[in-house]
């Protein structure tokens, strides 16, 4: 044995960085806090305690054991923060299924998971019937449901969730065990191939609240504190809503599950219950700036971290320009999520909303723990310069260990030691990182890299662009050369030569990569998005390139 091991005192508690362990203090700290979902419950930090406990006991009644798996089919919901915690306090695994994949795909990932029970919502009873005869469950169905309406469904269940808590004693002692112990899987949403599962374990979920909580506290600008009310705008069933109903929880503040998404009700929730944080991508924030009721919403102390796509300058300026501190994060399924956040000094505060914007939508700085590098094929680190293109890969305590059952893959992700992000980007002297690819996305014009991201910044700055995707055309020339598909603002006449000229304006400025004077357009009526709302280059290029 290494000398230099600590002794244990026989007695001294090991402490487990366990998921319970995040509801410690603030039960203690923060215990009439509100938990609001909708405008149908609001309960406190007590209750949510008492409640993950009558959870516990009826899940172990159902059956529900260490190592068994346990899939949610909801909406954003305090029933869904529940089962963040009771489920993976039990030992056992959390699987948050994406509601939002096809019926086909949805039952391929509750096989592939290996999944024991579901808990689904009444709204997804349709999707689940399409497949109930091909799923074979060892422990059954639970409703979800938020009316004491009788629903028809065909489904047997075991039980709805408010009944089976409310005939469960609201008192479980939760066991200690191992920190690796798996508490999570979900599948990626790569629009190629099967869905891939990635999972997280206990330790990891707690390093990646406190990681996160350390950057979000530390700053002025954007910082997430006691005195903030919480409502997520990612869903929760996509990589645990960025693991901010963790921090949210860990930290005692007021939270908001807001169900469904529906803009008008998502903006009379922010009014009413005074929401100050949020994440999202940028389409529901654009989503939400759209909406007639934005501008009779007092938008100004509302703070959002925006990631999952690049954020678009003028997306960007549009929601200064409504007061919102908006403000760029990173990260991936893979990832747990977050690996990076712009925020902004005190002097950068001072700078005109232009200049705030460029560091606002910039891939941000890397977290506490996190070792990010950007590098060559060759795996070399390239130089800080702001200029220099090359792989994200990085290493933290908080990245998934490999893909479900997927070997081959899990060792490409890993290879040499890294996790490969596919994500291109430069890094400057101050450590900012600036994604400009995915690198199935860059463009490769007569051998020079073009931004398919720069170019749909600049064409989205055209005001009569509703949105812009840019992906490569090939070309027997040039190699390729940028196609850029574009959707007009309703009522206004776009034509390939305005938008050329627009784009040589900025390329004469040197800007961007002068080989984006190449570009060719095609106007369309919409962009094909992902099932998270992200542009589908997959399907833009299977619609458009031939
Ligand atoms: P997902 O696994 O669906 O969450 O997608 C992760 C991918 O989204 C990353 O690998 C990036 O390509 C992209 N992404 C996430 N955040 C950002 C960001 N702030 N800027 C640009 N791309 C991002």
């Amino acid at each position: 044995m290494p000398e230099n091991l600590i002794v244990r005192t026989p007695s001294a508690y090991d402490y487990p960085l366990l998921i319970k362990n995040l509801l410690s203090a603030p039960i203690v700290n923060n215990p009439a806090q509100e938990i609001v979902y909708r405008d149908q419950v609001r309960h406190t930090y007590l209750d949510l305690h008492r409640r993950i406990q009558s959870l516990a006991v009826a899940l172990t009644a159902l059956g529900v054991k260490r190592g068994d798996t346990v899939a949610v089919m909801d909406w954003d919901s305090h029933r869904y923060l529940e089962l963040f915690f009771a489920v993976p306090m039990l030992g056992a695994v959390l699987h948050t299924v994406n509601v939002r994949l096809s019926p086909e795909q949805i039952l391929y990932t509750i096989d592939h998971a290996e999944d024991d029970l579901i808990l689904v919502h009444s709204d997804f009873l349709p999707i689940l019937e399409q497949i109930r005869g091909r799923i074979e469950l060892s422990h059954g169905y639970v409703l979800l449901s938020d009316d004491a309406v009788q629903t028809e469904s065909s489904i047997p269940f075991v039980g709805e969730y408010e009944a089976l808590l409310e005939a469960a004693i609201d008192h479980f002692t939760f066991p200690d065990f191992d920190e690796n112990t798996r508490a999570t899987t979900f599948y990626t949403t790569g629009t190629t191939g099967l869905p891939k599962g990635v999972y997280f374990s206990h330790r990891q979920l707690v390093l990646h609240t406190l990681g996160v909580l350390a950057t979000l506290g530390a700053k002025t600008q954007g910082s997430f504190h006691r005195d903030d009310v919480y409502m997520p705008l990612t869903p929760m069933f996509h990589v645990h809503a960025w693991g901010m109903p963790y921090v949210a929880t860990m930290l005692g503040v007021k939270q908001v599950y807001p169900g469904r998404y529906l803009p008008d009700h998502l903006l009379s929730l922010i009014n009413r219950e005074k929401v100050t944080f949020s994440h999202c991508v940028p389409t529901i924030l654009h989503m939400l700036l759209k909406h007639p009721h934005a501008a009779t919403v007092d938008l100004s102390a509302w703070k959002v971290i925006i990631g999952g796509a690049a954020f678009p300058r003028s997306l960007c300026l549009e929601a200064l320009s409504h007061g919102i501190d908006v403000f760029s994060g990173y990260g991936m399924s893979e990832t747990c999520p977050i690996l990076t956040i712009s925020q902004l000094t005190k002097e950068m505060l001072a700078l005109s909303a232009e200049e705030q914007a460029v560091i606002r939508c910039k891939t941000g700085l890397a977290l506490p723990l996190v070792d990010l590098r950007i590098v060559d094929a060759e795996m070399k680190e390239l130089p800080r310069d702001g200029v220099s293109p090359g792989e994200i890969v990085v290493r933290a305590p908080w990245l998934t260990q490999g893909y479900l059952k997927e070997q081959k893959a899990s060792e490409r992700l890993w290879e040499g030691g890294y996790l490969h992000t596919n994500d291109v980007a430069v890094r400057d002297a101050s450590g900012y990182v600036r994604i400009t690819d995915r690198t199935k996305d860059v463009i490769k014009v007569a051998g020079e890299w073009v931004s398919s991201l720069e170019l749909e910044d600049i064409l989205a700055h055209h005001p009569a662009v509703a949105e812009v995707a840019v992906i490569a055309l090939p070309d027997n020339k040039w190699g390729e050369r940028p196609l850029a598909l574009v959707v007009a603002k309703a009522g206004h006449e776009l034509t390939e030569k305005e938008l050329n000229h627009h784009v040589r304006e900025y390329a004469e400025t040197g800007v961007v990569n002068k080989q984006v004077v190449l570009m060719k357009v095609r106007l369309i009526e919409a962009i094909d998005k992902t099932s998270v709302g992200k542009i589908n280059k997959v399907a833009l290029r299977e619609k458009y390139i031939k």
